[in-house]
């Protein structure tokens, strides 16, 4: 983009960011018009698992940072994992993302690479692989990559440095520079690559938000996720609401955010995050019409579930996986919208990008 285009676009980003609910409408629906365009009319599924809630990181908004005592912390076993990745598969989701705390100890990276081996022999190609796993070594993403990994989601959280440290401690285990770095490693690798930024988070601005949308553009992304901060009791941001902002608040910039970026960037995977449900039961439904693509029902073993509890109020924490898959059928067709059931749903963007 010229430095006159970007000018104009941060204009109309920052229109629709701050537009009353009946001007929003109509972006909503330009928006909802781009997506069916450009990824087309289904919605796709990734079947999330959380596979640890360990963390070697002290994430000033996330409730299973290393120094919440009070987290009961887990890990699912190998076995466990695989199970997870079957459930996906028998209800379709030709996806999976395996998320995680940060750690990149030899045992976990060993674990992590002994885990896409197995899918890869058993599924041969049938079920797509997303990490999520933090910042990790040039060698560790090569090799995952190599074991048939093929997305990697890494949020930047926020692309202003300066808020970035008021998020995250200033030290040798949270550098933004970093951050930035591994998503560049990540395109390199060959990697799918998906970024994004907390929303409402304290002492962010609009024009961060427009800053965050503009800088997702010059990184050339894939996909992304981004969803409200809902704020934990046990976390150095909780009662930080300087702005005022409520749940709502949040959620409504949340949805403006997703109908920007589809404006901006029309052939990407946009995620409808878990945190929008946690605000509104039919979150991520409205997530859909404003421009979202991507659904990322729980997979994971029901007994794990509440302990990843990153924000309070979690959704669908008793829900087995056929029950989600019932229920997302049943709210998608509301929206008139078709689910991709056995595909992979790669975003056209990479594919040109390519
Ligand atoms: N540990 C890896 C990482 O940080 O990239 C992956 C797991 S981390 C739990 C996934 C995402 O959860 C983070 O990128 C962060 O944006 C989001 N998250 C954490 N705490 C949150 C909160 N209080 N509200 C909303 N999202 C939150
Ligand atoms: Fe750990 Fe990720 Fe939470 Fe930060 S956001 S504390 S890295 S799990």
């Amino acid at each position: 983009m010229t430095e006159d285009q970007i000018k104009e676009w941060r204009c109309r980003l920052m229109n629709i960011l701050s537009s009353d609910n009946k001007t929003y409408k109509v972006f909503a629906d330009q928006a909802l018009d781009l997506t069916l365009q450009n990824v087309g009319e289904k919605v796709f599924f990734r079947g999330l698992i959380e596979m640890s809630n360990r963390c070697v990181k002290d994430c000033y908004y996330c409730g299973i940072r290393r120094s919440n005592s009070d987290t009961h912390r887990y890990e699912l076993s190998e076995q466990e994992v695989l199970s997870a990745v079957q459930v996906a598969f028998d209800q379709h989701y030709a996806s999976v993302v395996i998320q995680a705390g940060e750690r990149s100890n030899p045992s976990f990276i060993k674990k992590i690479s002994s885990i896409l081996s197995e899918v890869k022999r058993r599924y041969e190609g049938k079920i797509g692989i997303t990490l999520s796993l933090g910042e990790q070594s040039r060698e560790t993403l090569e090799e995952w990559f190599a074991l048939g990994a093929r997305r990697y989601l890494l949020r930047i959280e926020s692309s202003n440095k300066d808020l970035y440290y008021k998020w995250h401690p200033n030290d040798n285990l949270h550098t933004f520079d970093r951050r930035l770095e591994t998503l560049k490693i990540l395109r390199e690798v060959g990697y799918q690559v998906g970024t994004g930024v907390l929303i409402g988070a304290p002492f962010q601005t609009l024009e961060d938000l427009v800053n965050d949308l503009i800088f997702f553009k010059k990184m050339d992304v894939d996909m992304i996720g981004m969803g409200p901060f809902i704020s934990h009791p046990n976390t150095p941001l909780f009662d930080k609401n300087e702005t005022s902002q409520t749940l709502q608040d949040r959620f409504q910039l949340s949805l403006r955010m997703i109908s920007a970026l589809r404006c901006l960037m029309p052939n990407i995977n946009i995620a409808a995050a878990t945190s929008l449900q946690a605000i509104d039961p039919m979150g991520r439904e409205k997530a859909v019409k404003a421009g979202a693509n991507i659904i990322m029902p729980n997979v994971t073993p029901q007994s794990s579930r509440a302990d990843y509890q990153l924000y309070p109020n979690k959704p669908c924490i008793d829900e087995e996986a056929w029950e989600c898959k019932g229920c997302l059928e049943a709210r998608l067709s509301m929206v008139d919208r078709k689910i991709g059931y056995d595909e992979w749903g790669d975003a056209p963007h990479f594919f040109e990008r390519l």
